[in-house]
């Protein structure tokens, strides 16, 4: 029979995970403000780095509440994201449709931390991690409110401008 593995090791492994992302996030979204036409889109962005900042650091204060160093593992998931992130910025930055594609590529990146916060708080909970379950969803809301204010963006000007 397979060694069992235990969900403490899945919630460790999948903060490596979602620390490695934030981290590797951190240095893109720098290149997506300044890809960005619209100064709204750039303050947009501006503002997700400084939550961003903050989210590196939650995860630092769970990594101490489970008693590990704070390590990322590197993330695949996040490097394809980021990488179709920078190859739209190529082919659209400069182009009429440049911040719909932008906004799409952010889109993606907020929809992957959603994805892993979301099952970090759920597994905080099983575990009987509640410092550790409050900070996850903090972040989980500063999350899905950047996903909801690029969509108002998106609707507000820039995908009509592509279009
Ligand atoms: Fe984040
Ligand atoms: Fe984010």
């Amino acid at each position: 029979m397979a060694t069992e593995k235990k969900l403490e090791e899945l919630f460790h492994h999948t903060l490596q995970d979602i620390y490695y992302a934030e981290k590797q996030i951190l240095k893109a979204i720098p290149k997506m403000a300044a890809g960005a036409k619209s100064p709204e889109l750039k303050k947009a962005f501006e503002h997700h780095k400084d939550q961003t900042e903050v989210h590196v650091t939650r995860l630092e204060d769970v990594f101490k509440m489970i008693g590990q160093p704070a390590k990322g593992v590197k993330c695949d998931a996040i490097e394809g994201i980021l990488k179709e992130g920078e190859g739209a910025l190529e082919d659209f930055g400069k182009s009429i449709s440049g911040d719909a594609a932008i906004i799409a590529a952010a889109q993606a990146v907020e929809h992957y931390e959603i994805t892993r916060y979301g099952t970090l708080r759920r597994w905080a909970k099983v575990l009987g991690m509640n410092d550790a379950q409050v900070l996850l969803e903090m972040t989980l809301k500063e999350e899905a409110a950047t996903d909801e204010g690029l969509t108002s963006l998106a609707d507000s000007y820039a995908n009509k401008q592509a279009a």
